[in-house]
């Protein structure tokens, strides 16, 4: 049965990316073998108009909303999930500076601002097929408006920027990386996009990690950058109210496992059904078991997922929230825990290189450590959710 969250709308969106799906899933082994951006995915995005796909109907996109992004973004993991973390970081910049931003208190000068400003990057991505990155972490803090170390010192037409990013997801792919940093004696965030081809951007170190190896997650530095002053996104101050205001944002990563979780299943009950191989192992009461316990995982993360993006969106209640964190820390624990039960219930086989299963098994364990709601720090809120005066509650 549809879920509510499931419209015909959304649906139509998640759709196109199912189509793309099997050739995704075709080209995922070489990506990780050689820790290679996957271009190819992106050309196939773009083609199928989803690089717009949180830009409206009226400037040229496909109109969806932050649910439609999550369901699509589920769809996406399903069948490439280092793809899907790469996109998320491209939609989530249209969906803050979209949705999110709509939702906000503006003043009419920076609502005109925000207008001006957002239609310059719609059109960018829908003309000329831009790709925008999203390198907030910096290794120093794990708030999302906390430990930002990146200065942006005001000059003649915008800002010159100095500052260094870790986990830069896109580093070699954007067109342009849409940081977070500060001026100095000013403690509201800047949301500036730096083009790629500035003077003064370097892309530096190697690229290879244990999972999501098509990421290209290299350190973005930034050193004295010129960014003019049509590329800040967001008017000051906005980028801390949304921080606080629409938290929801920071659980976009969680959708791409969410899709993981689903692939890690299609394949576990295709080699328990004997698909693709002369042998079924599905009459196995241990199997079944362990089939068992991996429905239970994947549905209990679904359902919290859905729960909670059937009542995402701005202003929160405290309770709302804490359920935000629960489905993180629920579905991010629980991809590694299924990757590990289906790999032991495919066999050893199942660890040969090139097998979905073994770079599941990797790809999921990258989830617990995005910040910043990471595992760690939303097992720490959770821990004092309800046990301290509100005003006590951490930032975002
Ligand atoms: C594949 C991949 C892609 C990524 N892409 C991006 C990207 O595109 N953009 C981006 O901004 N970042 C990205 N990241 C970075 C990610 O969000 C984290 O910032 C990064 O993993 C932190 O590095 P660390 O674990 O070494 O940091 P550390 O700060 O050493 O944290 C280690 C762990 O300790 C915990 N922790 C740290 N501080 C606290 C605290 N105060 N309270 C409770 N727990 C805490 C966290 O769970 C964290 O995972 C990516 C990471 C990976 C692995």
């Amino acid at each position: 049965m549809t879920h509510a969250i499931e419209t015909p709308e959304r649906m139509a969106i998640v759709e196109r990316v199912a189509a793309l799906g099997p050739h995704f899933a075709k080209r995922a082994a070489d990506y990780d073998r050689h820790a290679t951006f996957p271009h190819e995915n992106w050309a196939d995005l773009k083609a199928a108009g989803l690089l717009g796909i949180c830009i409206p109907v009226a400037d040229g996109g496909l109109g969806g909303d932050f649910v439609g992004y999550a369901l699509t973004s589920a769809e996406l993991g399903r069948w490439c999930a280092t793809t899907a973390l790469t996109y998320n970081m491209h939609v989530a910049t249209t969906l803050l500076i979209g949705q999110l931003a709509d939702d906000l208190d503006v003043d009419p000068e920076d609502r005109r601002l925000l207008e001006q400003r957002r239609t310059v990057l719609r059109r960018g991505i829908i003309d000329r097929g831009m790709i925008h990155s999203q390198p907030f972490s910096e290794g120093v803090a794990a708030g999302a408006t906390e430990g930002i170390l990146t200065k942006a010192t005001p000059a003649e037409g915008g800002y010159r920027v100095t500052g260094r990013k870790i986990f830069a997801s896109l580093s070699g792919a954007a067109d342009i990386h849409n940081i977070v940093c500060v001026v100095e004696g000013d403690r509201r965030i800047r949301f500036l996009g730096v083009p790629a081809d500035a003077a003064g951007v370097r892309i530096e170190g190697d690229w290879d990690p244990l999972g999501m190896r098509g990421t290209d997650s290299r350190n973005l530095v930034l050193d004295d950058v010129f960014v003019p002053a049509g590329n800040e996104w967001l008017p000051p101050g906005l980028f801390d109210q949304s921080a606080r205001r629409w938290p929801y944002f920071y659980m976009t990563l969680s959708f791409s496992y969410l899709g993981l979780m689903r692939g890690i299943l299609d394949h576990a009950g295709a080699y328990l059904r004997g698909e693709g191989g002369p042998i079924e192992r599905r009459d196995h009461p241990i199997k079944q078991q362990g089939w068992a316990e991996m429905n239970l995982l994947y549905d209990r993360a679904r359902a919290l997922c859905y729960d909670v993006l059937g009542e995402a969106g701005v202003d929160p209640s405290f309770e709302a929230l804490r359920r935000a964190w629960s489905s993180m820390v629920t579905t991010m624990n629980a991809a590694p825990e299924m990757a590990a039960i289906a790999i032991r219930i495919c066999g050893g086989r199942s660890m040969l290189r090139p097998s979905y299963l073994e770079q599941a098994y990797r790809d999921a364990r990258c989830g617990a450590t995005m910040l910043p709601w990471s595992v760690e720090v939303c097992l720490e809120r959770l821990g004092r959710a309800g046990l301290y005066p509100s005003t006590d509650e951490p930032p975002a």
